[in-house]
């Protein structure tokens, strides 16, 4: 589904390379988790999949079932079926969350050739969503992250990962700043989302999330490289013993 090939890539501003040749291959169906000391290229990773501005590929492919990923504006990238769950979710006053959503969800329905969903259809499966997510009417209402804490916005993004309905789910650090039964809430929503059609890049820190939302595969990134790649045992290993000795080991 999603393959990345020797992916290098600079800041736009200055010549500092972050992502130094990243080789990366999804299934559809699968869970990959990302991890990785502070500063090693996570988000970067994210940020250049889904296109964000501010960023030179200096070298390498990144395709999503094939279709070239860094041709297409961000829009199009999220109509191909790539979503990003933000380590710093943005407030946007003077937005709605809900004509926010509805927004989003109508636009990729279109790209996909589906008819717009009815305001009453929409407030139905976006009211039956966000009960789920325990994110509460209220919330709805409110200008998109304006005013919400910390774990709200959090849920607010899987909230909107669950009504888009993406194929590649990428989230970063969507369990930080959350307490354990937020995190839970937030695993829950994502094991719902899990499907053989469908696949996620679990970026985070903390092996706990991983109790959670079981990975198949996972991956260590230092330095702009993913430099070691195991199973649900690394991510174990990384928790009792931090990245140390799998640095030392790879350097
Ligand atoms: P991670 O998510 O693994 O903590 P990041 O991708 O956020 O790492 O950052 C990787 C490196 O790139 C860090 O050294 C960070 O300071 C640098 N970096 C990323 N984006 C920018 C930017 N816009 N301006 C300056 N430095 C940046
Ligand atoms: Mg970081
Ligand atoms: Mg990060």
């Amino acid at each position: 589904m999603l393959e990345i090939k020797d992916l290098h890539v600079e800041l736009a501003e200055e010549d500092k390379a972050i992502l130094k040749g990243v080789d990366l291959k999804i299934e559809a169906g699968k869970v990959h988790a990302i991890m990785g000391p502070n500063g090693s290229g996570k988000s970067t990773l994210a940020y250049v999949l889904s296109g964000r501005p501010g960023y030179e590929v200096k070298q390498g492919t990144a395709t999503l079932d094939g279709t070239d990923l860094l041709e297409l504006e961000p829009e199009e990238r999220a109509a191909a079926g790539l979503f990003q769950a933000f380590q710093y979710p943005v407030e946007i006053p003077g937005v709605g969350n809900m004509t926010f959503l509805r927004t989003a969800v109508n636009a990729q329905r279109k790209a996909r050739g589906q008819e717009e969903l009815s305001a009453a259809e929409f407030l139905k499966e976006v009211r039956a969503k966000a009960k789920d997510l325990e994110i509460d009417a209220e919330m709805l209402k409110r200008p998109v992250n304006v005013g919400f804490s910390g774990g709200e916005k959090k849920r607010n993004e899987i909230l909107q990962m669950a009504m888009l309905e993406p194929r590649m789910c990428m989230l970063d650090e969507t369990d930080s700043g959350l307490d354990v039964d937020a995190m839970k809430l937030v695993a829950t929503g994502v094991n719902a989302l899990r499907d053989e059609g469908r696949a996620f890049m679990v970026i985070t820190h903390y092996q706990r999330l991983l109790d959670h939302i079981k990975p198949d595969v996972v991956h260590i990134m230092a330095d702009g490289r993913i430099v070691k790649t195991g199973g649900p045992e690394l991510a174990l290993e990384v928790e009792h013993n931090g990245y140390a000795d799998i640095l030392a080991e790879v350097a």
